[in-house]
This record gives structure tokens, C-alpha cells and sequence, in this order.
């Protein structure tokens, strides 16, 4: 028997004014899956990642989590419903310390509950330990994304959502990030993915969508994926 739903977003749209970014777009993610959205640029996937934590203009459908309506929930209750976004770009306050923009990722907690959070985070990312004190905007990229991707675990999400994490990065960090995404997965935290980097996502996810122009055009289990259909949703729109 397959796992759980626990996200579904049912004939979703995304507008910015007349600029119609993604349309009646249905998406499931299973507890436990990792699962990928591709698409070439533009064609809506942060639109859609950001518009299931009310980041980004949704004009129509509907979305839940875990069976509850989450369609017109504000933003902070939806994080605090247990879904995380890790932006693309990384978006750190680089004028603060790792800790502050950890901090931050856990406002909900209280401090002793943050510290052990804190502590816990450690052996998936050393770096924390290191530099803990340090000013975010002087860490390299790869530590930025690994910064990135912790204040969004702080909080304990229990679906996270992950948009370029590779993004920018060295090729040896580029398979780090990639490690800890599946150490996630053992951790028992289920992954929505945006990647450019088709080829390597599909080896980790479960599932993935090919998104092109706002729809989807293509969806199945990862290893049926590696056809066609994205060849055509990245060359086709080019
Ligand atoms: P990328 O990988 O480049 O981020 P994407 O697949 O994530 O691409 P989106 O960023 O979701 O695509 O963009 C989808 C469409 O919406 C594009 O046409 C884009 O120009 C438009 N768009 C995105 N954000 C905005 C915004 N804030 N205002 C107006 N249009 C936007």
C-alpha cells in the first residue's frame, strides 16, 4: 500500500497580475517520498513551491497538508503547520550570525528548546559548530546552502521544500548537498525538490513533475522519467 498523502495541491494557479506563472497545476507528495520538480527556467516551480507556503500570489485551486486546508492560511501558520521553504538564492541575513539566522528559522521555540535543536543539527552540519558565530554573508555558497537548509530544519518541518539547492555550487559540494538530502529522507523528513540539475535529482527522488509554461506536462515515478519528456521540457521552451 502507498504511504500517506500528505500534501496535495488540487487545479493550483499562480498569477502575478496578467502574468499567469502556473495553471490548474494537481501535485501529491507521499510521507516519506522525495519528490522533484524540473521544468526549464520560467516555467513556474518556484512560483509553485512559494505558493504552497502563501509566498506566492495563488489565484485558484486548493492545497493541504497533512488533510487540513492550508489554501488561505498566512505564511507563519503554514511553517508552523510543519512545512519549511529553503528559497532559492539562500536568502541568509548576512549581516548575522549562523546561530541569529538559525535562531530566526526557530522563532517558535523557546530558547532551551532551540539550543537542543541547535545541538542537534550539528552532526549533519558540522559547519554550524564552526562557525556559529560567524556572519552568514562570509560564509562560501556551500555553506550559505548548508546554513540555508538548517534554519529551515530547526523547526522540525515535517515536509521540506527545497528550491536550486545546488544552485551556484562547487560539483563537491554540490554532492554534499545531495547527501544530506538523502540523510533527510532516512530522518524520516519528506522532500519536495526544485532542481535544474535533472540527471542527479532523479537518482534521489521517488517521484518527479516536468513542469514547462506553467503545467505539467510530464509526471511519474523518477526512474520513468529519465526520458524524453524532459528533454523536451528543457529543449522545447528554450
Ligand atoms: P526559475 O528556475 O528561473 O526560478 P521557475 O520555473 O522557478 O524558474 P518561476 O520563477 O516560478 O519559474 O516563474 C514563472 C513565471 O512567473 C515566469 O514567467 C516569471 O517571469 C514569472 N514571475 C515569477 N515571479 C514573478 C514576480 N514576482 N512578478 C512577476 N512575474 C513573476
Amino acid at each position: 500500500p502507498a504511504a500517506e498523502v500528505i500534501l496535495r495541491a488540487t487545479g493550483l494557479a499562480v498569477a502575478y497580475g496578467a502574468v499567469e506563472a502556473v495553471r490548474n497545476l494537481d501535485l501529491e507528495v507521499a510521507a516519506g517520498e522525495i519528490v522533484v520538480l524540473l521544468g526549464a527556467n520560467g516555467a513556474g516551480k518556484s512560483s509553485m513551491l512559494n505558493a504552497i507556503v502563501g509566498l506566492s500570489p495563488r489565484v485558484g485551486g486548493s492545497i493541504t497538508f497533512e488533510g487540513h486546508d492550508i489554501t488561505r492560511k498566512s505564511t507563519e501558520m503554514i511553517v508552523r503547520s510543519g512545512i519549511s521553504l529553503v528559497p532559492e538564492g539562500r536568502r541568509l541575513f548576512s549581516n548575522m550570525t549562523v546561530r541569529e539566522n538559525l535562531r530566526l528559522g526557530g522563532a517558535a521555540l523557546g530558547l532551551a528548546e532551540f539550543e537542543r535543536e541547535f545541538e542537534r543539527l550539528h552532526d549533519l552540519f558540522p559547519i554550524l559548530r564552526k562557525r556559529a558565530d560567524s556572519q552568514a554573508g562570509l560564509l562560501s555558497g556551500g555553506e550559505q546552502q548548508q546554513v540555508a537548509i538548517a534554519r529551515a530544519l530547526v523547526g522540525r518541518p515535517r515536509l521540506l521544500l527545497l528550491d536550486e539547492p545546488s544552485l551556484g555550487l562547487a560539483p563537491i559540494i554540490v554532492n554534499r548537498v545531495f547527501e544530506i538530502i538523502e540523510e533527510l529522507r532516512r530522518r524520516k523528513v519528506t522532500i519536495l525538490l526544485v532542481e535544474q540539475n535533472a540527471e542527479r535529482a532523479l537518482k534521489i527522488a521517488d517521484r518527479g513533475y516536468v513542469m514547462s509554461n506553467g503545467v505539467v506536462e510530464a509526471a511519474g515515478r523518477a526512474a520513468d522519467l529519465q526520458t524524453s519528456a524532459i528533454e523536451n521540457a528543457y529543449l522545447g521552451t528554450a
